[in-house]
Parts: C-alpha cells; structure tokens; sequence
C-alpha cells in the first residue's frame, strides 16, 4: 500500500470515501471499497498499520477469523494488507482527522491536525476505541516542557545529541531507543520502575550488556520530579524503594506506551452514546447522512467487540456509501467468484 509522505497540499485530495483508522476494520474496508468500485484513502493518527492488532497484540494468537483456524494478530494485518495490494489504497499516516465539516453538495471535507484536507463524498470511521495517543507523564511541570525537553516519540535524534538523556519505560519502543540514542548521547540512562522488561529478549539482553560494558546506566525507579528552573530541565528525582536520587538530564524521553482517547470525534456532532458512534443497523450510517462506523467504534444494541462483525458492518457500510459517490449509478452486485475485474487485479498484485 501507498503509504503518503505528506506536506499539507493545497487542494483537499478528492476521494469517494475516507476512511478513518488503519485497524483491521479499516484496512479490510479498503479492500471491500475497491471491490464495489470506490476509490478511498486512509488516514490514521499513529506511523503504523494495524490498530489493537498491532499496538496491543501482535504476536497473540487469534482463532475467530473465519477460515483462518488460527493466526497471530499481526499476520492478520499482513494478510489484510496483502488483500489491499489490488488497490492499493493512499495510507496518511502519523495524522488525526481533527474535524470534519458538510460542503454544499452533501460531500464531507476533513481536515488532519497535520493540515491535510480531504472532500469525500463518504466517510467510514473505524477508529476502535479512538486514537491511540501516548500515556504521558502526570507531573503538572511536564506540560510546559514537552517537546523542548520532555518528548513522547523522537521526532529528530538531533534533538538528543550531545544531551544527558534519560529514557523512561520498559517497553519494545524504551529499550529500542536507549540502545539506538547511545550513539548521538553523551550519555543515556534507561529508568524503569522494576527490573524487569515486557520487550523483546534479545533487546533487554544487548541493554544489559551495554550497561555491563559502561555504554550507558539502568536505573530501577519511577520518575517523580522534574527538576526546571527558568524552563529549562537540569535534572530528574528519581523515586526508589525508601529512597530517591537526583538525575542530570537535558532530555526525558517517556515511552509509557499507547492509551485511547475518543479525542476529536466527540467533537464531530455526531450521536454517541457510551463513547461509540450509534449506527442503524442496516447500513451502519450514523446520525450524519453520509457518515459511517464499523468496528469497536460503532454502538448498537448486542454489539460484540469481535474483527470479523467489523468486516460486515463496513462491507455494508461501503455499499450505501456508495450511492453517495455514484446518486446516479445502480450498484450492481457480483459475487467476488464471478468478478473479472477483480481477478484480473488481484492476478496482477500477485506477479
Ligand atoms: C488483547 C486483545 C485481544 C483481542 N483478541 C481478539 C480476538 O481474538 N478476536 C477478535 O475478533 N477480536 C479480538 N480483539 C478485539 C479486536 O482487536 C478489535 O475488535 C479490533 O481491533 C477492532 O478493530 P478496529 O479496526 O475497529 O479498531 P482498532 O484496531 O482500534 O483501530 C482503530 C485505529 O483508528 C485510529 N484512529 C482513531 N481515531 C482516529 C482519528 N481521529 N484519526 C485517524 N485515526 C484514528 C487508531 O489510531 C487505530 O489505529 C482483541 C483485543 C485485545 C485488546
């Protein structure tokens, strides 16, 4: 799949459905939209594919996909990217949709908070349980902090050269980053509240012996202050058990992991009731002619939280969306065994 390097263009890109998340609701639907015939884009707020799959899950074991007896999370996203392929489908990834508006002629436009606009003449939301953001710090002196010396991702290593860096989590992201910071660094110290890790083991065996080797420090403890006279971050208390130490530092960089935040959606003046999008049942059509949900997000009575009533909530979603981009046009059905077209592409993704 394309996946967009995007500066805000001018002109809002122009697509007959905008799906919001790249979960494996969204991705299945990009599929299904190439298949009736639309053209879509898909947005989401974090730099990878895959949504819970991938963020909570990978390499646990699914056995409720059908026909699938059984597969890991992420080789369901493998698969369902590899089921895309045909149509390759536009991914703007690293970008939330911050709102949406109705034009004149019914389309909706969407903005990202990277600036990227969208005219669609649908949008399907399959954004779980909204956008996966990072847990932050609950000191009240981080917030004027972030981004000059307190960071949830790394934008820039430059930002980290030459700088006492201290890098907070236990996590695959903390250790992958305390190893690959050593080298721009003058120092870097992983802090972690236990000795003990939930990344990869070849990942926690190279931190330690970096730390055996005086590459950099492990420290067992939780961050507890931020030391920052005039703004600018000098050091960290670090809280141990029944002690607490002083840490120099330029730079903290706090990798908790991911939460998710319904965020702007709530915002969209759309019905939603416990956090999910209320959807007619039907066609998955919320309360906004035009506007769909499929997946976690949407809300109807005995909605399970299961991959596979994603998939047919937004297959059939998709299928009225399409009288929205075609009003003139009857969409013809065709078993996907007898569908030419569809082989053909499918065929030529495959050689
Ligand atoms: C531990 C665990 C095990 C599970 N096991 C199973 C199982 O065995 N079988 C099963 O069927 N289900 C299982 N589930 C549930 C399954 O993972 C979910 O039902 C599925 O991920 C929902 O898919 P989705 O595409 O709707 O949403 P998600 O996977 O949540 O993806 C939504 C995406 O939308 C993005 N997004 C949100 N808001 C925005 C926005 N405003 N702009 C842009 N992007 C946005 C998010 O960043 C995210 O990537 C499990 C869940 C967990 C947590």
């Amino acid at each position: 799949m394309t996946s967009q390097a995007d500066a805000p263009a001018a002109a809002p890109l122009s697509t007959d459905v905008l799906i919001v998340g790249a979960g494996p609701v969204g991705l299945f639907a990009a599929f299904e939209a190439g298949v009736i015939g639309l053209s879509c884009r898909i947005v989401d707020t974090i730099e990878r594919i895959g949504g819970q799959c991938i963020e909570l899950y990978p390499d646990k074991p699914i056995y409720d996909i059908p026909a699938i007896p059984i597969c890991t999370a992420r080789d369901l996203v493998d698969r369902l990217v590899e089921q895309c392929r045909p149509f390759d489908p536009p991914m703007h990834l690293g970008q939330c949709i911050d709102s949406i508006e109705r034009l004149d002629n019914g389309h909706w436009r969407a903005r990202t908070d990277k600036g990227l606009t969208f005219d669609a003449a649908a949008i399907l939301i399959a954004a779980g349980n909204g956008s996966f953001v990072p847990q932050r710090l609950t000191l009240d002196e981080a917030v004027p902090l972030e981004d000059r010396h307190v960071h949830y991702s790394v934008r820039k290593q430059s930002d980290f050269a030459g700088k006492n860096v201290v890098v907070a989590g236990g996590g695959d992201s903390a250790l992958d980053w305390a190893l690959a910071l050593r080298s721009v660094a003058k120092r870097v110290t992983l802090v972690h509240r236990r000795n003990g890790f939930s990344a990869a083991d070849s990942s926690v065996s190279k931190m330690r012996q970096s730390v055996e080797a005086g590459e950099m420090d492990f420290i067992v403890g939780s961050i507890a202050a931020l030391n920052a006279p005039g703004g600018t971050l000098e050091s960290i208390e670090i809280r141990q058990v029944g002690s607490s130490m002083q840490l120099d530092a330029d730079q903290l960089l706090v990798l908790y992991g991911l939460v998710a935040d319904l965020g702007p959606i709530a915002k969209w003046g759309i019905d939603i009731q416990a956090g999910r999008i209320v959807v007619d049942t039907s066609n998955y059509e919320s309360s906004c002619p035009g506007i769909f949900a499929a997946g976690d997000i949407a809300g109807y009575p005995n909605k399970q939280k299961l991959i596979l009533s994603g998939f047919h909530e937004a297959s059939l979603a998709l299928r009225k969306a399409y009288s929205y981009a075609f009003p003139d046009k009857k969409r013809v059905h065709v078993h996907s065994s007898y569908d030419a077209k569809l082989a053909e592409r499918v065929q030529a993704s495959h050689v």
